[in-house]
């Protein structure tokens, strides 16, 4: 039996709930295919600073270098005042230069847009996330944007080599370069340059305002979704829509060293605690996580308990329709694992 050890970092607002959910989802699924996990669990954000007096605790950076790979649940960064983000320091500290997001339509699951299967790649560490901000002068404050040419070349790499090999037929180029001359400006020709590399797949520009709308009309036009960071955040949740939400798009951080596995939603604080949390982002991240740990029988057992559920459509959680909580639902995926059609 192979045993994989991986950080599992709960988070807050829903994070404990739809993490527990899935933990116990993976064990099962590892049990019946032959895999171990040991979870190396860390407190980060808020919580981790009134036991240790730091938002991400030395135990959780080590145990991330150790690991090279982890499971994150929602950490909660406030608005305005208090702490940087955990999200982003923890993906500038291991060099998590790709966040990679695909939007799929589950089986069963009626939605506006019915086989949407799009693949958002977002630069994870530069733009506006580089958290550099200051005040010029009393009531003016300037915000930082900050675009590289190595940063861009090889998020623009990372997204033409998935298609490549995935055989994905187009990227796009998401831009405001007709504003920001300089810095979109250089974000576009590092992409073009490196579409040059890649003749079988087509190359295309969409500026951001325009692709929002585009999106809306017609999903079906885009196949991979290139952007910078501040872009892909929103463009993220904006695509979570075709599929039915927040609640089901997984993400994975992915660096060379190291990766962090998590939903693209947020921690939800008007459902923390009350069992209503769809824990199938994060379940479709920890997917993710199991292809990337070379567990291809893991994971297809978990997204075909997943699946049969949503194609029965009888326990669902309420964001998508449903009545049921994160329990039922969690219970509902291991029952189908056991059972499987
Ligand atoms: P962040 O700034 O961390 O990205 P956000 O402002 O985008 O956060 P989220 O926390 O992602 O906000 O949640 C937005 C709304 O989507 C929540 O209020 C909640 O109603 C819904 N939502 C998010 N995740 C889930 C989930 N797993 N299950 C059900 N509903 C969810
Ligand atoms: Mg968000």
């Amino acid at each position: 039996m192979k045993t994989h050890k991986i950080t599992l970092i709960p988070g807050d607002g829903i994070g404990p709930e739809v993490s527990s959910a899935v933990v116990s989802i993976l064990e099962a699924a590892g049990a019946a295919t032959g895999v171990r996990f040991e979870w190396h669990r860390h407190l980060a954000g808020a919580e981790a600073f009134e036991k240790t007096r730091e938002y991400i605790p030395k135990e959780l950076y080590e145990s991330i270098e150790e690991n090279r790979v982890a499971l994150k649940g929602p950490v909660t960064t406030p608005v305005g005042g208090g702490f940087a983000s955990i999200n982003v320091t923890l993906r500038k500290k291991f060099e998590l230069f790709a966040n990679f997001r695909p939007v799929k339509n589950l089986p069963g699951l009626k939605t506006k847009y019915p086989d949407v299967d799009l693949i958002i790649v977002r630069e994870n560490m530069e733009d506006l996330y580089a958290g550099l901000e200051h005040e010029v002068v009393p009531g003016v404050v300037q915000a930082l944007k900050v675009i590289t040419s190595k940063g861009s070349t090889r998020i623009a790499k990372f997204a033409f080599d998935y298609a490549r090999k995935h055989g994905r037929k187009k990227v796009h180029a998401i831009h405001k370069a007709n504003i920001m001359k300089l810095s979109d400006g250089l974000f576009l020709r590092c992409c073009r340059d490196v579409s040059l590399g890649f003749p079988e797949v087509s190359y295309h520009e969409h500026i951001v305002d325009n692709a929002c709308m585009q999106l809306v009309m017609n999903p079906y036009q885009y196949d991979v979704l290139l952007t910078e960071n501040l872009y892909g955040d929103i463009l993220s949740d904006l695509c979570s829509a075709f599929v039915g939400g927040l609640g089901l798009v997984p993400g994975a951080n992915l660096g060379t060293e190291c990766a962090i596995f998590e939903a693209v939603h947020g921690s939800a604080p008007d459902i923390a605690g009350k069992d209503m949390a769809n824990p199938t982002a994060l379940l479709q991240s920890a997917v993710l996580m199991l292809h990337h740990i070379n567990e291809p029988e893991t994971a297809e057992r978990v997204q075909a308990g997943l699946e049969q559920v949503y194609r029965e459509g009888k326990v669902l959680t309420k964001d998508v329709g449903g009545t049921s909580g994160t329990k039922a639902f969690a219970d509902a995926v291991l029952k189908a694992m056991e059972a499987p059609v």
